[in-house]
């Protein structure tokens, strides 16, 4: 206990005796850390796009440039724009994801029913993907939230959709066992690195092979993910393979009235 962390001490001293009180603060230095990482990191994502805008509007304003450059300056600022767009939204989830409080907005749903609910927009969001789905027998009956199970499944399948950029199928496969419910969500796309796999669901976090970078995102969207899963007391894991594909797989624990 009287480690470095220890170091808020207080004695009381009272007529009969001492009082001494510790408190482990390991915790709460960890916290700051990655309070402190957060806000560096963040700053350092949201600095990169508007240097870049800045830089470009400064270019047009000041010098004549022929109509082909001017369109692919306002490309690039009308990209960048998105992308800060991009970062600011998930920023945000991440923020309300940490200040959610353990199940406040919960109630019962059929993850079953949510997700043929959810295809139409998968399909819609891209015509070179296939979007099957194949369910488990059982009720798929869980405690959580609607508006959090809608954002991890459309992070996963558009992730799948994403990182396929030839096209594929994209499979989700649900099973319903006595203790929880899993669900797979497969792509046969770009795969991930081994060396990457330990921290694709780290913040801001982006695979570093050719192919990622050529890809757009924020590497926000697996964190968040994680944190839903955390928040419902489930569990969220990854198998890939470069060149062939990859599967992530939820487990939630199952609704008594499964
Ligand atoms: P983003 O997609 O915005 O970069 P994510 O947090 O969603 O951020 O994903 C983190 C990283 O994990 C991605 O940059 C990518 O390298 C890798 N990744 C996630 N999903 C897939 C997938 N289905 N196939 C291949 N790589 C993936």
């Amino acid at each position: 206990l009287l480690s470095a962390y220890a170091e808020r001490i207080a004695i009381a001293n009272v007529e009969w005796g001492m009082m001494l009180v510790l408190r482990d603060v390991t915790k709460d230095k960890e916290l700051d850390l990655k309070q402190a990482e957060f806000v560096s990191i963040v700053s350092h994502e949201l600095r990169t796009p508007l240097s870049s805008i800045m830089g470009f509007t400064e270019l047009l304003m000041k010098r004549s440039l022929d109509e082909p450059r001017q369109k692919k300056y306002l490309e690039t600022i009308y990209s960048e724009t998105v992308r800060l767009s991009e970062l600011i939204h998930d920023i945000l989830e991440i923020q309300k994801g940490e200040d959610l409080t353990q199940g406040a907005t919960k109630k019962t749903i059929d993850l079953k029913k949510l997700l043929i609910e959810m295809k139409t927009m998968f399909e819609l969001a891209s015509s070179e993907h296939t979007v099957r789905m194949a369910f488990g027998s059982g009720a798929h009956l869980l405690m959580a939230s609607e508006e959090k199970m809608k954002q991890l499944f459309t992070n996963l399948i558009m992730n799948a959709i994403k990182y396929s950029p030839n096209g594929g199928n994209i499979e989700i496969r649900t099973e319903v066992t006595a203790q929880d419910v899993r669900i797979e969500v497969e792509d046969e796309g770009i795969g991930i690195p081994d060396k990457a796999l330990p921290f694709i669901f780290d913040k801001f976090y982006r695979a570093d092979n050719s192919d990622t970078r050529k890809i757009g995102g924020t590497g926000l969207g697996l964190a968040i993910c994680k944190m839903i899963v955390m928040d419902h007391g489930g569990s969220i894991s990854v198998q890939s393979e470069v060149g062939v594909g990859s599967r992530f797989i939820v487990e939630f624990p199952i609704h008594p009235m499964s």
